[in-house]
């Protein structure tokens, strides 16, 4: 399916000289968004994945239903102070200032196959803080799965050796 017609442009969001890549047309339509989930989730089917980590909020989207069709459970990594209980914390750099990340306590087992989902890979540093705290929790990354791949800007680097996996790469 050529999703790169369905996938929208907005220029200068969230702030001016940023061109932003919008799945939300994708997940409208329900043959588009039936396909995407199919594509990203086929890899995996006969993989021993226990679980599908998302990264808050377009990775929830995504990861939710690959973890159904994989047979995963899933889990979400929130930004800090949304998930209840005891959770597990990372703080990591931005352009400017830092964010932290949480995933609750016990959600990751130590030995846990992981894949970890997301909409876009920019620089990899989202991905790279949320594999860095499913390490704390003993699970191993297997992959990060993205609908959109940014090249140019070393997002491949940052998450190595961890491999990435894309459905539509733009420079
Ligand atoms: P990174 O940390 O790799 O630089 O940025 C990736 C994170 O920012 C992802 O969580 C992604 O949702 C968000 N992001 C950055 N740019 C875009 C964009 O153009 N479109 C969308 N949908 N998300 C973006």
């Amino acid at each position: 399916m050529d999703f790169d017609k369905i996938v929208g442009r907005v220029q200068d969001f969230p702030k001016k000289g940023i061109l932003f890549y919008d799945l939300m047309p994708v997940f409208q339509d329900p043959v588009s968004f039936r396909a995407l989930i199919a594509e990203m989730a086929k890899p995996y089917l006969s993989d021993s994945i226990k679980k599908v980590v998302g990264i808050e909020a377009r990775g929830f989207i995504l990861g939710a239903p690959i973890a159904d069709r994989i047979g995963a459970g899933f889990v979400p990594v929130r930004k800090k102070g949304k998930l209840p209980g005891e959770v597990s914390s990372l703080s990591y750099q931005l352009e400017y200032g830092t964010d932290t990340i949480e995933v609750q306590a016990g959600a990751i087992k130590p030995g846990d196959k992981v894949l970890l989902v997301d909409d876009l890979l920019a620089t990899g540093g989202t991905a790279r803080a949320a594999i860095d705290l499913i390490k704390k929790q003993g699970g191993e990354v297997l992959c990060v799965s993205v609908a959109i791949e940014l090249t140019g800007i070393g997002g491949r680097e940052r998450v190595a050796p961890v491999p990435i996996k894309s459905i539509l790469v733009y420079p």
